[in-house]
């Protein structure tokens, strides 16, 4: 996993922050330019999209400002800005990038103590227990290698939660998450895809057999945990990839997860900004979006037509039945 930086670009209030003084330890080699704003860096918004790899090996530091709440109706009740948004990782289909674009590389947000305090007032002002995801904006546990931040999360929400926090990743990294003290509230899911398909189109990533291997240690650790299949990318021979993803969870997960976790299944979204980027900066990369089996839905984004998507699904469903038997929270 390469989580090298070559710079860092900071708001100096950040540096007021725990987490900003001990990055500053941390990467005291780099250089560390200043910025006014996390959310405005000319020479970077200015760079071409062929410099898209070289934008994600920076890490920006900030403060959060904006910590507006998304109604969510799937695994959470609510979407929440956490500790980080973009990513050094660089999956082909990333939506992070429709946000924030060329501009998708990890930003580290210093102030958890207030973004933490903000969610428990939110769920102790709720008429029933609600579940909060923290990392719809980046992954977590990208994150906490760089920064420690998860420990301190689950185990607060552990002592002071009534309801959940959950978040998604595509990376093995659990070994500081598995002693903690989760008392349940911390639903740990994992995202999957076909080998291949992580090998070529989600790039920086956990290889599957490390991801499944993750989520067995996870539920052992006692974690709620749930499988998220996503994005399915409909390559010419999906079938036979998603098959053989199909046969490598039937065969690596553990019981417990089959026991007691639950499977999502989205279908991959893809964007002109996306495909812009894509075709620049990554010319021999696995083409993954197909104009005829694509059809607009607004604002430049693209999803699997009707019959493509129905098939997809059909598949999906006979596949995790037959060969997981765990239950569908939703397909999407
Ligand atoms: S791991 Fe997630 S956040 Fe990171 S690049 Fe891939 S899709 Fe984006």
């Amino acid at each position: 996993m390469d989580l090298t930086f070559d710079a860092v670009y900071y708001e100096p209030q950040a540096l007021e922050y725990p987490l900003g003084k001990a990055m500053r330890e941390k990467y005291r080699t780099l250089p560390w330019v200043e910025i006014t704003s996390h959310n405005r860096i000319p020479e970077l918004s200015a760079a071409e999209n062929k410099a898209f790899a070289q934008l994600k090996r920076h890490l920006v530091l900030g403060v959060r400002k904006t910590h507006q709440y998304t109604e969510n109706h799937k695994v959470s009740d609510w979407l929440v800005p956490y500790t980080s948004s973009g990513c050094r990782a660089m999956c082909l289909y990333c939506y992070l990038v429709c946000n924030y674009n060329k501009c998708a590389y990890l930003r580290l947000f210093v102030n958890r103590e207030q973004m933490m305090e903000k969610l428990l007032k939110k769920d102790r002002a709720a008429p029933v227990p609600q579940t909060f995801e923290i990392g719809s904006n980046s992954d977590l546990v990208l994150e906490n290698a760089v920064t420690d931040n998860l420990p301190w999360t689950i185990e607060r929400f552990a002592r002071e939660g009534r309801g959940r926090l959950t978040f998604p990743t595509k990376f093995e990294m659990v070994g500081p998450l598995l002693p903690l003290e989760h008392g349940g509230k911390t639903i740990f899911r994992m995202s999957v895809n076909p080998a291949e398909i992580v090998w070529q189109v989600e790039l920086g990533t956990s290889p599957l057999e490390a991801r499944i291997r993750a989520l067995n240690e996870m539920a052992a650790a006692g974690y709620p945990v749930g499988l998220l299949v996503a994005p399915v990318i409909l390559m010419p021979d999906w079938r036979r990839q998603y098959g053989e993803l199909m046969d490598a969870l039937a065969g690596g997960l553990s019981q417990q997860v089959k026991r007691t976790g639950f499977v999502e299944v989205i279908l991959m979204t893809y964007s002109f900004v996306q495909d812009a980027i894509n075709t620049e900066a990554f010319p021999g990369a696995a083409p993954i979006f197909d104009r005829a089996l694509m059809t607009g839905r607004g604002r430049g984004k693209y999803c699997y037509r009707g019959q493509a998507r129905a098939e997809a699904e059909h598949f999906l469903q006979e596949q995790i039945r037959e060969k997981l038997n765990m239950p569908i929270l939703y397909l999407a």
